[in-house]
């Protein structure tokens, strides 16, 4: 499988579980290859291995076996610290419960990813303006707790989006949202995807998504199955 004009590539990825004496195959052998620019929806029942396979390609975890490449650069020959630099600066991760740090207001939520790899200069500058492009201009200096739950995914999208990434992964960011708030979510997303050239791969049990999307997969039993 070709790596280098590709956001991510994995080969043969297994990620297992042990509880009690048993053993779960959340993500049982995947392979899957993410271009550059794509859209991509990952759909699938509960417990079929969505979030597991979205860890593991944000190198949340790691797999048991097989290989993840990210902008063509094999994550399994970095160490720790590599890795870590490598999500921060190259990866955006929004979940769906916002995970949002409450004590600190909209925009020092936003500027943190900034501050944490140094960029003391710009972080300010670049999260005001990305509140601004969510639609958060006159809230950034609220606290999570004083926002609605689109306006706080809005700051989760903005927060992942401070450190330039070329890649975002959102875990259903819509489900706990009604249906205006969740398409205010999925406009921004495609507005980041068409104009600004960011791949996206997303979660969703959402049918009424599926159209903003420019591939569909899904899961079962960890496994993968095209549409
Ligand atoms: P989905 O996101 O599709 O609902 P998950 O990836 O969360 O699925 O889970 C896939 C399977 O792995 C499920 O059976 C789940 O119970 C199991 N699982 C996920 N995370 C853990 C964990 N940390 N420890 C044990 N089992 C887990
Ligand atoms: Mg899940």
């Amino acid at each position: 499988m070709k790596n280098e004009k590709s956001a991510i590539v994995i080969n043969s990825i297994k990620k297992s579980y042990k509880s009690g004496g048993n053993i779960t195959h959340a993500v049982n052998n995947i392979s899957l290859e993410i271009p550059f620019g794509e859209f991509l929806m990952i759909t699938g029942r509960n417990g079929s291995g969505k979030s597991t396979l979205m860890h593991l390609m944000a190198l949340l975890d790691n797999p048991n076996s097989g290989e993840i490449f990210i902008n063509g650069e094999k994550v399994s020959d970095l160490h720790e610290s590599q890795k870590m630099k490598l999500r921060l600066e190259s990866l955006g991760y929004i979940f769906q419960e916002y995970a949002l740090i409450q004590e600190l207001t909209a925009l020092e939520n936003v500027m943190l990813p900034a501050l944490m790899i140094n960029k003391f200069s710009v972080a300010k500058k670049q999260a005001v303006s990305l509140l601004k492009k969510v639609d958060l201009k006159d809230k950034m200096k609220r606290l999570p707790s004083q926002l609605s739950g689109g306006e706080q995914q809005r700051v989760a999208i903005a927060r992942s989006l401070v450190n330039n990434p070329k890649i975002i992964f959102a875990d259903e960011p819509t489900a706990n949202l009604d249906s205006v708030a969740s398409k205010h979510i999925l406009d921004i997303f495609k507005k980041l995807n068409n104009q600004d050239n960011i791949t996206i791969a997303m979660v969703t049990h959402e049918p009424e998504e599926y159209i903003y999307a420019s591939r569909i997969i899904n899961l079962r039993d960890g496994k993968l199955n095209e549409k």
